[in-house]
């Protein structure tokens, strides 16, 4: 079997992967990027046209630097590439004042100086009429929040790390990797390649990848949805913003109408468990659909049309529901990106940066303290 010889491998060409192989080949590294699909495929965690970005991180206010980094980032590959890939519609966060979301939006908020605006339950209504919710809800918008297009910046990082000469290889999937004295060995159906360093963003796929490392990983099948409305005209995104929902027992979150799909809703928690990525059941069931149904029932009742697109798409979760980026702990010349809980994308043009700086140097000046594998132990 020949061998290939590269500075850094990266196992993994989705969301986290694509941009990393751009930073990588914009330092100057020989970079081979292995993904099992095509680039921008539909088969593990960044598809469905459209994630949500926004700064005022209800889930931790230490993600807020990094966001201040990935917006830059973002805009950055919007420029190189001469189109648009970020709309700022605002986010509008729901549910009671006392909620982990409202709560942690306005957590982020205060200490990082950002500019949220406060929503009360009677102004809810007539500011955003489409939207029903009790005197007991109250608002919480970031205007400069809004959403991604996810396959666009996927195909967007890839195009740019050829351009920069990675070798970026669709349909190949990685069978095996090894350690080595001088860096790692990595195999594919029929070919072996050799490289110093290895970039693992194998998103779902992550635990078959890493199966001696034990990662407390788990994969959750979620449904994305798109229903008709009854005048697409109000959920345009100039009238309508990207919305979170928590409720006492259930998270919901959408975005404004973009196309002749409709309105894209979608159930943040729960999930059915996903034994093997590969098996992922893709058929939308009616049990899938009436869930997101229920919830359009109650609280936005315009956008109770048929069904007219779903697409089914995979969260890896950590326990705490914060990431893993991190060197492997047994073999420094590997960095690793996964267990993005559900809350990942948005990140991905800073997690390149941060791949690119655990490739080269075994650590980052960004902040990811709070991701390291060895919190686990
Ligand atoms: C329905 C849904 C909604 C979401 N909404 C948001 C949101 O609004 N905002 C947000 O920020 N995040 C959101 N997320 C999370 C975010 O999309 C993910 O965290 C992110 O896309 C994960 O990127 P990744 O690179 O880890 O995984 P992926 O993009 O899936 O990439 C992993 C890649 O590795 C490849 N691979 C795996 N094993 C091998 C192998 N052996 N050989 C070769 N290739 C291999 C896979 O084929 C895949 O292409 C959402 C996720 C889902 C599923």
């Amino acid at each position: 079997m020949s061998q290939e010889n590269y500075d850094v491998i990266v196992l993994g060409v989705g969301g986290m992967g694509a941009a990393a192989a751009f930073e990588l080949a914009r330092r100057g590294r020989r970079v081979l990027g292995l993904e099992q699909f095509s680039l921008g495929h539909d088969r593990g965690s960044s598809h469905g046209q459209t994630r949500i970005i926004r700064k005022a991180y209800f889930e931790h206010p230490n993600y807020v630097p990094l966001l201040h980094r990935a917006y830059q980032r973002w805009y950055e590959l919007e420029q190189l590439q001469g189109r648009h890939l970020f709309t700022e519609c605002g986010v509008l966060s729901i549910g009671t004042p006392q909620c982990e979301l409202i709560q942690g939006v306005q957590r982020s908020a205060r200490e990082h100086g950002l500019h949220v605006e406060s929503i009360a339950g009677s102004d809810l209504r007539r500011r955003y009429p489409a939207f029903q919710f009790g005197d007991e809800y109250v608002g919480a918008l970031e205007r400069d929040a809004g959403f991604l297009y996810v396959e666009d910046c996927v195909v967007a990082y890839a195009e740019e790390a050829r351009r920069l000469g990675a070798e970026l290889r669709p349909f190949s999937a990685v069978t095996s990797w090894q350690a080595t004295p001088t860096g790692v060995v990595v195999r594919t159906e029929g070919q072996e390649y050799a490289a110093q360093r290895l970039v693992i963003t194998a998103g779902a796929w992550t635990s078959q990848v890493l199966g001696d490392l034990g990662l407390p990983l788990t994969v959750r099948r979620k449904v994305l949805h798109w229903f008709g409305t009854s005048d697409d005209r109000l959920f345009r995104r100039d009238v309508f913003p990207c919305y979170m929902v928590q409720r006492s027992g259930s998270f919901f979150y959408g975005f404004p109408v973009l196309d002749a799909n409709g309105l894209k809703v979608a159930r943040h928690d729960e999930g059915l468990s996903v034994a093997d990525p590969s098996q992922l059941d893709r058929n939308v069931t009616s049990a899938d659909e009436e869930e997101c149904r229920g919830f359009l029932r109650q609280h936005l009742p315009a956008v109770g049309g048929s069904l007219r697109f779903a697409r089914v798409c995979m969260y890896t979760m950590t326990p705490d529901e914060h990431f893993i980026i991190d060197v492997h702990p047994a073999h420094p010349q590997v960095a690793i990106a996964a267990g993005f809980s559900g809350h990942g994308f948005k990140f991905a043009a800073v997690v390149g940066e941060i791949l690119a700086d655990l490739s080269d140097k075994g650590h980052s000046e960004l902040p990811i303290g709070m991701f390291s594998i060895g919190r686990f132990k």
